[in-house]
């Protein structure tokens, strides 16, 4: 069944991430241009609430070193790292964002400010050497909180008691933060201006969630790799404001509409096969990556980027603003705990998602840039088809460097996924017909 909706909501989500896109990178070149604060931050546990407090223009530096791949220049901002001294094992997002400070902050999407004062979270090793990078280059003041990790492979932490003591944990850190942002910021604390961000975050988050599980239904309402990864850019961007909330807001009108017409994300291609993809898209060829699925009538109803990467937006909690900091503290430590167990405990995360979207296949996309989301992705691709009845796919490139990128080889492995695909329906189309 197809039909249509209105034409200016079809499509709408795309133009107003695009505008917001636009509008962020605008702000953090006339940021630059006037020697404004920024704060960088990165998308596992960005605690973008607290520092609009602040009034910190907030960076993400993962972002803009993705944004080079996507615009297909990384490759000169890589080699320029490399030519300094970083090896080429080195994740491909640091090595670009090291090129770029190089370069006084020259982005093709505008001029992106230095670092005020950095605030990451325990949740990827890289974060911590990183941002010693500016600590150097800059003397910025860096703040890692520490998040405990999930005690067991159920993903579950330690009993309630020791849920809260960690909990008490990541809000005491959160004290000291706040006393270093009102030094480097030079403002007050209002806490008023945190609740009213939380509220944002809160309403954005059910917008987020709503989306995610729109896909459950098939036709899935959009693809979780080409779409899916704007909206997650706004997710991270927008945290925290009014402009986020109503993105979300809108989008979910939107892909309600889409479903009650009857049409497909991405353009309202067919749907044969609907796929769950895990890792991080290849953003140097990222369309023509996208292009070699779509082809066969492979839709990304799942991925597990828009787990990991979310801040926790897909979990279903909401902070209570009666308590600013400690559902702050609770927020962060379990938005950082989903992305790690998302990470490091995936072939759970991933049966769930199977059963949850009806998938037919996962694709593994494990990338050289990134080891913290590879690691273990072959354990869980046995584990998941052991388990379950679908077909895998594991095909290996990059986020970001463009030089392990092979198109042809990607193509023939992804072409012979697919003939399984095909070939299994065949097959149980004639057995369940008697033949
Ligand atoms: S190693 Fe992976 S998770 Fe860590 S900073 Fe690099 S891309 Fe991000």
């Amino acid at each position: 069944m197809t039909g249509t909706i209105a034409g200016e909501v079809q499509g709408r989500a795309v133009r107003n991430g695009r505008e917001l896109f636009d509008r962020w990178y605008a702000e953090l070149s006339d940021a630059h241009a006037a020697g404004e604060q920024a704060a960088y931050v990165f998308v596992m546990g960005s605690l973008a609430e607290l520092l609009r407090v602040f009034g910190l223009h907030i960076v993400f530096p993962e972002i803009n070193s993705l944004q080079l791949a996507v615009k297909k220049v990384a490759d000169a901002y890589l080699s320029e790292a490399e030519d300094h001294g970083f090896s080429p094992d080195v994740c491909g997002y640091v090595k670009a964002d090291y090129a770029l400070q190089m370069r006084g902050g020259e982005h093709p999407r505008g001029r992106i400010p230095p670092p005020a004062v950095a605030v990451l979270t325990s949740a990827c090793n890289t974060y911590i050497k990183w941002a010693e990078i500016w600590e150097r280059l800059y003397g910025t003041p860096v703040f890692t909180l520490d998040v405990p990790g999930s005690r067991s492979a159920n993903g579950v932490s330690a009993d309630a008691d020791g849920l809260e003591r960690d909990r008490r944990y990541v809000a005491h850190q959160l004290h000291e933060l706040i006393e270093l942002l009102e030094r480097v910021s030079g403002r007050r604390f209002d806490v008023d201006r945190l609740r009213e961000a939380m509220s944002w975050t809160n309403e954005m988050g059910r917008g987020y969630r709503r989306a995610l599980e729109l896909n459950a239904r098939a036709p899935s309402a959009f693809d979780a790799v080409l779409e899916g990864t704007m909206y997650l850019g706004v997710a991270n961007a927008l945290r925290g404001t009014a402009a986020g909330a109503r993105y979300f807001a809108e989008l979910v009108e939107e892909l309600e509409g889409r479903h009650a017409a009857g049409l497909t994300g991405a353009g309202g291609a067919e749907e044969k096969h609907r796929l769950i993809f895990v890792g991080v898209p290849c953003y140097p060829i990222f369309s023509r990556f996208h292009q070699m699925f779509t082809a066969w009538g492979g839709a990304f109803v799942g991925s597990s980027y828009l787990w990991f990467a979310s801040g926790g937006l897909d979990l279903d909690f909401e902070y209570d603003v009666g308590r600013p900091i400690e559902s702050l503290a609770d927020g962060v430590l379990r938005g950082v705990r989903r992305a790690t167990d998302a990470m490091l405990f995936h072939d759970r995360l991933l049966l769930e998602a199977i059963d949850r979207f009806g998938a037919d296949g996962v694709v593994y996309h494990p990338v050289k840039s990134c080891r913290t989301v590879s690691t273990g992705l072959a354990d869980s691709r046995r584990v998941v088809l052991e388990s379950r009845d679908v077909l895998a796919l594991y095909i290996e490139s990059d986020m970001m460097d463009r030089r392990v990128v092979s198109e042809a080889q990607l193509k023939n492995r992804i072409d012979a996924f697919f003939e399984g695909l095909e070939s299994r329906k065949l097959r149980r189309g004639a057995a369940a017909a008697g033949g």
